[in-house]
Order: C-alpha cells, then structure tokens, then sequence
C-alpha cells in the first residue's frame, strides 16, 4: 500500500512539474511572439521599396505636359492606405494632373487637407464628384460649412485637432499654429520619417520640431510648402542651420517656398537637395 501510495504522489508530482513547465514555456513563447509581432511591424513599415509620393499639383514646374498652378497636392502610395494630401487649387487642373500621370482618383482611401486655404482645398470638390468614398482629415477649426459640404458629397468628414494616427506608419501633427491652423503628415519609414508640409504656416521649424516629438525618429526628408517667399535671406539661413541640427537629411521645398529660399536650400543640401514641382515622384531610391 505504502508503496503504491509514493508511487502515486511521485506520478502526481512529476504530472504538476510537466505542467508548470509547459505553463511556464507557452507564457514565454507567447511573449516571445508579441516582441517578434511588434519587432515586424517596425520591420514592415513602408519604405522597402514601396513608398511612392507623387506630386499631382503645385506651381512648381517639373514633368512636362504636367499644367502648373498655384497650390500643392501629393498621392501617396506604400502605406497601409492610399492618401491625397491636398487637393490643390483647382480641380479640374488636379484631375488632368493625376490621368496624366496615371493616378487613379478610385485607389484613394484618404484625403488629407492641411489647412482652409483655396490653393490646397479647391480641388476637393471634383475630386470627391470623382470618389467620394474617402475619409477626409481636416483641422477641426475648418468651418461646420465646409464640413457639411463634404458630408453631403459623401465623404466621411474626421477632425484632427491633436497629434494622431491616421493608418500605420502614417501620422498627423494635428492642427497647430495660431492664425491658420494647420496639419502636416509625417510618414514613417525604415530610414527615418517624412514630414509633407501645405503651406507651412505655423512656421517649417516649429513643424518638424512636433513631428519629431510626436514620431520620435530621425528626419529623412521634409517637403511641401515651407512658405519663405517674403522672408530674408538670414532668416532662410537660420531655418536651414535650424533643418542641419534636427538631422534633416533632405529637403524638398516647393510651393510657397519661393525662388530664393529654394535656390538657398539646394546650395545647403546640395546632392541632399530634391527638386519638387507637379509631377515629381519621389520613392526611397531618391532618398539613400
Ligand atoms: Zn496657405
Ligand atoms: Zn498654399
């Protein structure tokens, strides 16, 4: 009896030690897998190869039969959705922009506005006659009107007012500025982040300075509007000085940057320096 009363409790022991074990083993091979999970994400975000910013608007020349306007607008392609950012300033100019470039109004999942001004919001309104089945970001103090105008089109309307998510990899500032309020879009890539600027009222600094605060990661590139058309030539310095010790690695100022700040920031970032105008299309080759 005695015996086979030990033999039962060395049996039940031996049962509780495998069972603590494989307890133990699934509780670390479990963690392990979420490490690995988040370890992939950072892994796949866009940028291996894939990340595409086409420029279908801006006042800038660059691609021929491309017509040139004032205003700015750029289709994304890479992330987990496909974005407009900004609609430029008039939409029939937009629509002729993306067919020649071979930019399909119907692949767009996001349009996302930076700021009320007509040169980035005026093509809207054909574009979403186009598709209306988009989310369209814009700064929470756009005007009800405005938001209505969207609703009614079709479109689902999201206010941004503090920094967020908009897919993955993909981020806004959230408005900032005090006059014109203002979003920018930060992309986030292997290599570092993009931040994609309107018109850059509450100042181009100020803007990468929340970008890196929010997205925390290196700059890689910062494009878009700068607006520096009226500003001095010291004052553009101090801007690029101000771009050199963020760790900005290249810069693609169009828009409202005017000739002389961009002619300024070609001799700072000279191979660094990228040409934007409407019909640019900037992937990570450009961006080594
Ligand atoms: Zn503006
Ligand atoms: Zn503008």
């Amino acid at each position: 009896m005695r015996t086979i009363s030990v033999g039962i409790i060395l049996l039940l022991t031996a049962v509780a030690v495998v069972l603590g074990v494989t307890v133990f083993l699934t509780t670390c091979v479990q963690r392990e897998g979420e490490v690995m999970n988040e370890e992939t994400e950072a892994i796949l975000i866009p940028g291996a190869g894939d990340l595409t910013i086409t420029v279908v608007y801006d006042n800038n020349p660059y691609k021929q039969g491309l017509e040139t306007a004032w205003g700015f607008s750029a289709y994304i392609t890479g992330p987990e959705k496909t974005i407009l950012f900004d609609s430029g300033g008039d939409g029939s100019i937009l629509l002729s922009n993306m067919e020649k470039l071979a930019v399909e109004p119907n692949k767009i999942d996001i349009v996302v506005l930076s700021h009320i001004h007509g040169d980035h919001t005026g093509g809207l309104e054909s574009f979403l006659e186009r598709n209306p089945d988009v989310a369209v970001y814009l700064p929470e103090s756009f005007p009800a009107k405005f938001k209505h105008k969207v609703q009614a089109q079709g479109a689902k309307v999201v206010e941004v007012e503090q920094a967020m998510k908009i897919c993955a990899n993909v981020h806004s500032t959230g408005q900032l500025g005090r006059w014109i309020k203002e979003q920018s879009l930060i992309i986030r890539t292997e290599r570092g982040l993009i931040v994609i600027t309107g018109c850059a009222h509450p100042g181009i600094v100020k803007i990468v300075n929340a970008a890196k605060d929010f997205v925390k990661d290196d700059i890689l590139l910062v494009m878009g509007g700068f607006h520096l058309e009226w500003a001095s030539r010291g004052k553009i310095e101090k801007i690029i000085s101000s771009f050199k010790q963020s760790g900005v690695r290249y810069a693609g100022p169009c828009h409202c940057t005017g000739e002389k700040a961009r002619s300024l920031f070609e001799k700072h970032f000279g191979k660094n320096y990228i040409g934007v105008g409407a019909g640019r299309i900037i992937t990570m080759a450009d961006l080594q």
